[in-house]
């Protein structure tokens, strides 16, 4: 496939930049695209252009302001294979995972549509007999940075509902993958028709970054910005948008449990541990990355489940069989090999996998795994299963809960109404009663507590995190005031 030379999306126009930086695929290792390096100055342009655009945006009739992001759901599915191919080539997804993310990520800009119309006040009752009214409104410019790993999905989720409230945008995609997490989403809104400067999209390389990064979080017509990525980086973005008392909504990392209790249906825990440890080669921030298994059914579940991980391909991911890709880069890599040498260093026992062929690391499955571990601990990302035994639900849950991390969890019972008690006692945003950690739909509130982040994506939890509440009233002539500070009438 030939090399892809792009160009960054700033006030309705595509622009270049002096120099470009390589994107790479990393299945093959070869050069995909090249990228415009912007830098400082073209962030401050775009968030310009943003406040400039975003008057006349938020002022829009609502179905007009709606009809846009429709068009964009619309156009998506006509182009999904665009899409699909560049999740594949840039991002070293599996053609099941791009078709699930191109499939879903329309329903993120028709849920949005739908959120013109949610902008609710309230009318109060007043003390003084006043008109006392609680209204939302846009913040005005919203900055979005997201993560590689899912990068349609989630540059769509920071901005759709966003712009649906009448805020301005300015997306920085990933590096890894700025064609599916930012240039491609550009071209839809392009086609769409909107109006210039209400979306821009500004690319840099890891070089760049801390600048753009600042100017998109400190240039002072900046309102708010949603930050989806690590929790390194989440941590100094939430930190510098509070030491300028501006609104961040931060989703970070996790460690989520899958809690397997002794009355488990040994299937659904099967499926459920493959599914969320493996998919995207565990590259989702609501992986399963600790399985806490009950003993008395310990054996028979690690047994089953090594043999079917040991069956999981990795090849040209646009086979569906092929359904294990690449990890991102070797940095990555490296960390998951770094995690996984150690606990067997330690005492872990390597049932499956622990080895790689390039970037490919084959599907891992570890046991006699202890809390003291750094693959118990740190975020892995990447696929493996680090295996813990315990007795009794008490004892479950106190290890899920041992994690700095609390972003999603999945429970495994046949008693549905202890699967909700354990639910409520785990201290994540998300919990999920037999089924995998790893759920979203485009309407809830998604999003997690400790070092997992602050805010929520999705639905009503968007209109709050990118709009101000303000309360306006109407004086008729109720409220009194003291007696010396009253003129008396004229005449
Ligand atoms: P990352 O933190 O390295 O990068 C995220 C984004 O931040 C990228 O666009 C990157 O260019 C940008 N960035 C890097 N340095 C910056 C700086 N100094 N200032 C401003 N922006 C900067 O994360 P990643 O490797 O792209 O993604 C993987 C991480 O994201 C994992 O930890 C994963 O758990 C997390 N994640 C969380 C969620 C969630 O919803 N909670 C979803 C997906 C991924």
């Amino acid at each position: 496939m030939g090399k892809n030379v792009y160009k960054m999306y700033i006030n309705g126009e595509w622009a270049s930049t002096k120099a470009n930086f390589t994107d790479y695929n990393p299945a093959s290792g070869g050069i995909w695209a090249e990228i415009p390096d912007g830098d400082r100055d073209d962030a401050k342009k775009a968030i310009e252009a943003a406040a400039a655009a975003q008057p006349e945006w938020a002022a829009m009739p609502h179905p007009q302001r709606a009809n846009y992001l429709l068009k964009a759901a619309d156009i998506l599915e006509r182009r999904q294979m665009d899409f699909v191919n560049a999740l594949i080539d840039e991002g070293g997804g599996w053609i099941g995972k791009g078709m699930f993310e191109t499939g879903y990520t329309p329903g993120i800009f028709r849920a949005a549509a739908a959120a013109v119309y949610q902008m609710i006040g309230e009318i109060l009752p007043s003390d003084h007999g006043k008109v006392s009214m609680v209204v939302r409104q846009p913040l005005g410019v919203v900055t979005v940075i997201s993560p590689w790993n899912f990068p349609l999905l989630l540059s769509s989720r920071g901005l759709a509902v966003a712009l649906a409230v009448g805020n301005a945008v300015v997306l920085k995609p990933s590096e890894e993958t700025p064609v599916s997490g930012g240039l491609l989403i550009a071209e839809l809104f392009e086609e769409a028709g909107l109006p210039a400067g209400v979306f821009n999209v500004v690319t840099c390389s890891r070089n760049h970054v801390a600048d753009v990064g600042d100017e998109m979080i400190t240039n002072p017509t900046v309102g708010g910005i949603s930050f989806t990525g690590s929790t390194a980086v989440g941590r100094q973005v939430a930190a510098k948008a509070g030491e300028m008392l501006k609104k961040a909504c931060v989703e970070l990392g996790g460690k989520d449990a899958l809690i397997i209790l002794d009355d488990a249906d040994m299937e659904r825990a099967l499926n459920a541990a493959t599914f969320g440890t493996f998919m995207h080669q565990g590259q989702i921030c609501m992986s399963v990355e600790r399985i806490i298994v009950d003993e008395s059914i310990a054996d028979e579940f690690i047994e089953r489940f090594v043999e079917k991980v040991k069956t999981l391909n990795t090849g040209d991911l646009r086979e569906m069989p092929n359904v294990i890709g690449p990890i991102i880069n070797q940095r990555q890599l490296d960390k998951i090999h770094g995690q996984v040498t150690e606990a067997v260093e330690q005492g872990a026992k390597l049932l499956a996998g622990g080895t790689h062929e390039g970037l490919f690391y084959r599907p891992t499955v570890l046991t006699n795994v202890t809390p003291k571990m750094r693959v118990f601990q740190e975020e892995t990302f990447g696929p493996v299963a680090p295996i813990i035994t315990v007795k009794g639900v008490d004892e479950a849950v106190a290890l899920a809960n041992d994690s700095q991390y609390g972003l999603s969890a999945g429970i495994i019972t046949r008693d549905e109404e202890k699967g909700l008690a354990v639910a409520r006692r785990l201290q994540t945003g998300m919990a999920h009663v037999n089924c995998s950690s790893v759920n979203d739909e485009p309407h809830i509130p998604f999003g997690g507590v400790k070092n997992s982040g602050v805010g929520r994506h999705g639905g009503k939890a968007s209109i709050e995190a990118f709009t101000e509440t303000r309360w306006v009233t109407l004086e008729r002539g109720g409220r009194h005031f003291p007696p010396p500070f009253v003129v008396a009438p004229k005449g």
